[in-house]
């Protein structure tokens, strides 16, 4: 029939592509289904300030548990979703979403200052992107003061010097944008001064090796002294072990994300987390 030969005119296809490019295909047909299929879902990260010792705010990482593959990891459909244009759907969703559970904590009477998404470049090139975020918020009746947008810097500066637009109307808006892997690329102090950027996240890579490589301690410093001769807050990624944190603590780095104080978390164990760090009597987190 028709139809027979139609999937094997399919499979031939898939067995011609390179191994990559299969996965990548694979990637791709799958992500068409994920989300209507339910098999997408976010992970919140704490952030900790590291002079109060308190959660203070999240990141929210996207999941996808696929129905065969199990467990997919971002770093390998999000360059996917980018490339074959489903990026600004998926960002929607994980927009949505986040604003809604901001919503239902701040009900709970967990208020956080903020919470932060991850935004492709490629949503600011959306020319409706300013329009859908408004909505968004609008709809979810959450205070723009709590959301923040974290930008990877290791895309070029020169496009994100394009999107001064877009960033500014953001920044009116009320939503807080962070410079996300700093350091892994190429921003002169001249360009971070200008673009309306209220914190910068040292890139896990810088961090993970403080105590090994004398390099990399400098490079950490020098961000943190940056940031504060800017006026930007600053974060430090990938923090996992007690001797990380006590180098950070010491050169006055503001926030703290990584293992050592929690991994992502889903939603009720993040909620967890929340309530054993503030009932009475508890102590600090560490
Ligand atoms: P990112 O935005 O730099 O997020 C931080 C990544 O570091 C997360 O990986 C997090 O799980 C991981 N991490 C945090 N603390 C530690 C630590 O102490 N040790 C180690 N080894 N890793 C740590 P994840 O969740 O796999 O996400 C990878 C990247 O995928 C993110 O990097 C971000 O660029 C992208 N991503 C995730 N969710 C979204 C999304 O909703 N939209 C977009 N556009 N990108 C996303
Ligand atoms: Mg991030
Ligand atoms: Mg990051
Ligand atoms: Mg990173």
């Amino acid at each position: 029939s028709s139809k027979n030969a139609g999937s094997s005119g399919f499979r031939f296809y898939v067995e011609s592509l390179s191994q990559k490019s299969r996965e990548e295909f694979e990637i791709e047909t799958g992500l068409r289904h994920a989300l209507y299929r339910g098999e997408m879902f976010i992970n919140y990260q704490p952030i900790i300030d590291s002079s109060k010792n308190r959660i203070v705010g999240a990141e929210a990482l996207l999941r996808w548990r696929h129905s065969e593959r199990g467990l997919i990891p971002p770093g390998r459909f999000i360059p996917v979703a980018e490339k074959k244009d489903m990026i600004a759907g998926l960002g929607e969703w994980v927009l949505e979403n986040t604003c809604r559970q901001i919503r239902s904590w701040n009900d709970m009477g967990i208020r956080l200052d903020f919470v932060a998404v991850n935004i492709s470049v490629k949503q600011l090139e959306d020319r409706e992107f300013i329009e859908k975020v408004r909505r968004i918020v609008e709809r979810t009746g959450i205070d723009p003061d709590q959301l923040e947008f974290e930008i990877t810097e290791s895309i070029s500066m020169d496009n994100l010097k394009n999107r001064q637009g877009v960033l500014n109307e953001l920044d009116k808006m009320g939503i807080r944008l962070a410079l996300d892997d700093f350091g892994t690329g190429f921003s002169s102090l001249g360009n971070l001064k200008k673009l309306a950027v209220s914190k910068l996240k040292i890139d896990r890579s810088f961090i993970s090796d403080i105590n090994l490589n004398e390099h990399n301690t400098a490079i950490v410093s020098t961000i943190i002294a940056i940031a504060r001769i800017l006026g930007l807050s600053v974060v430090a990624e990938g923090v996992e072990t007690r001797e990380q944190l006590d180098f950070l603590r010491g050169e006055s780095c503001d926030m703290i994300q990584g293992y050592f104080f929690s991994v992502p978390l889903s939603k009720s164990d993040f909620e967890k987390f929340v309530k054993l760090q503030s009932s009475p009597g508890s102590t600090d987190i560490i």
